[in-house]
């Protein structure tokens, strides 16, 4: 071989041990990443455990707040706020009510026919329903142009109804008002926002009469209908519960926020010394979206989230659980996992902006059975601009929806639990309503769940349905059924506006 063909050849080593140098250099890079990257889940899924033990904590904490809510006004984070609902419709309301149900996603109107056959649990002959989204532009502007919104929309519907007549301009018509955000009621059918929640800000609103607004707005249209019950969505809820199973105590709600209501004795709601009510009960409003707890499982990602809201250090527990939050959570834990590895592109600028991984495509994405996971690609290129995310990267994706449903229906199910272990109906001791020789009885418990998550994401409701067991016990758990409802919030809300327009009903009193 000539020095030429010598020196090529030594050239050409070189070259193929460089090229071999970079490539496995690239490779360990690569490894290294993929490492980090299955370090960020690792470490979420640490921080989010919902271990049975924790639960049982986060159960206890929950009763010891609600009991401290109760004892004085700011006594806790949770409100615990009176409804002055004591009475809950029984079946013998009669007659053609509407309800207005405004959420924080959607709004519906709705037009509920009643029997009057107590006999019959069934009683509601019809409803009907229209819904609506609510226009993103209103959430943020003034309380009269919402309003007006609302009425016009609902002058619409019943025009609709009646068939609009001469009738119907003279016939006073009774409205059931769902207003889901914290409310001071000054009596069943007025009272005064506290303060906006799920991303609303109207400032003009807060520490005014709810149901004076919406009068106004429909007196303005010559709209002759009466707000004859203001409620939130919870305590509609429980409402249409307890029409159609006595034993219901409470209502949760796992919609775009979270709360829930229950029935609670008049003489334990300390801080309102001299309630009267006939029924010796009063349904409190408990405002859980802002419990919290040391012992909830709370992460970097939680405290980025809340620090960035329009209103950190606040609803907390909503912020962990409610759909508005959920895909918004997993979108954070996907883009630090994108800063982690070169297996997303150059980090896409969608994935850096707030809120626009939504709670339904994070459910759809969890729900891919295709072995390819198919719809996990799809709503990573279409929604998020993510194209080509290989297979064991869209895996990883999966597991974090996975993970952070699971803390979510966990954390909503030590919250109900929490509410039975306060009411007794956790079999911890008061749950024994009568004891037969050596054998305990327990009372058949009704809770009734509703909202979109809830209603529609279908690992969610597993997971939350089992962790009542879990945390209940075999035993136990039989005699605790969750309940699923749909439109519960509206048709509620009517029943108690025909429950609380018929003269028989007594007032509640405050001596
Ligand atoms: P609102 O809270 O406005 O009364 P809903 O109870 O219908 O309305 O809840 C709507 C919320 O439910 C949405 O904001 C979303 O977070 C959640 N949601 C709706 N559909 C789905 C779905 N398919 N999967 C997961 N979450 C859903
Ligand atoms: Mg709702």
């Amino acid at each position: 071989m000539g020095k030429v063909g010598f020196g090529v050849a030594v050239g050409v080593a070189v070259a193929t041990c460089a090229v071999a140098a970079v490539m496995v250099g690239r490779r360990v890079r690569r490894r290294r990443r993929w490492t980090r990257v299955v370090a960020v889940l690792e470490e979420f899924e640490e921080s989010c455990a919902t271990h049975v033990g924790r639960l049982r904590q986060v159960v206890d904490a929950m009763a010891v707040e609600m009991h401290a809510g109760l004892a004085s006004e700011g006594g806790s984070k949770l409100k615990m706020l009176l409804t002055f609902v004591d009475t809950l419709p029984n079946g013998s309301e009669k007659g053609t009510y509407y309800a207005l149900d405004l959420g924080g996603t959607n709004f519906r109107v709705l037009q509920v026919q009643l029997g009057g056959d107590s006999s019959d649990r069934s009683a509601i002959l019809r409803h009907d329903v229209v819904r609506q989204a609510i226009p993103p532009h209103l959430m943020t502007s003034t309380s009269e142009d919402l309003f007006d919104f609302i009425a016009s929309s609902l002058k619409e519907f019943v025009e609709k109804e009646e068939g609009f007549s001469e009738l119907s301009a003279v016939k006073r018509m009774e409205l059931g008002f769902t207003f889901s955000f914290p409310v001071k009621q000054m009596s069943v059918l007025s009272g005064i926002l506290i303060k906006w929640t799920k991303g609303f800000a109207i400032e003009d609103m807060v520490g005014r009469d709810v149901s004076e607004c919406l009068q106004q707005a429909m007196s303005k249209i010559g709209l002759n209908m009466r707000v004859a019950a203001l409620v939130n969505d919870s305590v509609g809820t429980l409402a249409l519960g307890h029409y159609q199973d006595e034993d219901t105590v409470a209502a949760v709600i796992i919609g775009t926020g979270t709360n829930a209501c229950y029935l609670e004795r008049a003489d334990a709601i300390i801080k309102c010394q001299g309630l009267l009510t006939t029924s010796g009960c009063m349904v409190v409003n408990m405002e859980w979206g802002n419990f919290w707890s040391s012992h909830l499982p709370r992460t970097s990602y939680d405290v980025d989230l809340d620090a960035n809201s329009p209103n950190p250090n606040d609803q907390g527990f909503e912020k962990m659980v409610s759909g508005m939050y959920l895909g918004e959570i997993v979108r954070r834990v996907i883009l630090r996992m994108s800063e982690e590895s070169d297996s997303f592109g150059p980090v896409a600028s969608r994935l850096s902006e707030p809120f626009t991984l939504r709670t339904p495509l994070m459910a759809a994405m969890h729900g891919d059975e295709s072995p390819e996971l198919r719809e996990v690609a799809r709503i990573l290129k279409d929604d998020l601009e993510i194209p080509d995310v290989p297979l064991k990267v869209r895996k990883l994706i999966v597991k974090v929806c996975d993970v952070v449903t699971r803390r979510a229906a966990r954390l909503a199910a030590a919250g109900i639990v929490g509410i039975l272990k306060k009411i007794g109906r956790d079999g911890s001791g008061g749950i024994t309503s009568g004891r037969t020789k050596g054998q305990q009885k327990f009372r058949r418990t009704v809770v009734v769940v509703e909202g979109g998550l809830y209603t529609n994401y279908s690992m969610f409701r597993e997971y939350l349905d089992e962790a009542v067991t879990e945390i209940l016990g075999d035993e136990i758990s039989p005699h605790v059924i969750l309940k699923h409802t749909e439109d519960g919030s509206g048709i509620g809300a009517a029943l108690l506006a025909a429950a609380y327009s018929s003269p028989n009903v007594d007032t509640v009193q405050l001596l």
